[in-house]
């Protein structure tokens, strides 16, 4: 995976698109735990696998909230790929941590 540019620097972009491509479509049977990272960090990878992560659009498919939209960006309705991936504000946020 390249996920450093051509002027050096860190691509959020390549990343998040190796990360949707590469690690979203693994089975929940293939998931293995990373002993570099938190206990926690293994776990909410592991309910981002098997899709239990409370974003907006399961909250609102289980009448927990009326409204749907990412709270961050307000552009689209926050799921588990916008939320992870696909939101514009996420992508400022980890490019202003990285730059
Ligand atoms: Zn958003």
């Amino acid at each position: 995976m390249g996920w450093i540019n051509n002027g050096g620097g860190f691509s959020v972009r390549q990343a998040s698109e190796d990360i949707e491509a590469c690690i979203l479509p693994v089975s929940s049977s293939e998931f293995q735990e990373s002993k570099w990272v938190p206990s926690k960090v293994n776990g909410f990878a592991w309910r981002a696998l098997i899709d239990r992560i409370p974003c907006k659009t399961v909250l609102l498919n289980r009448g927990i909230v009326n409204d749907a939209r990412c709270p961050r960006c307000m552009a689209t309705e926050e799921s588990l790929t916008h939320l992870l991936v696909k939101c514009d504000v996420k992508t400022k946020v980890w490019d202003g941590i990285c730059s």
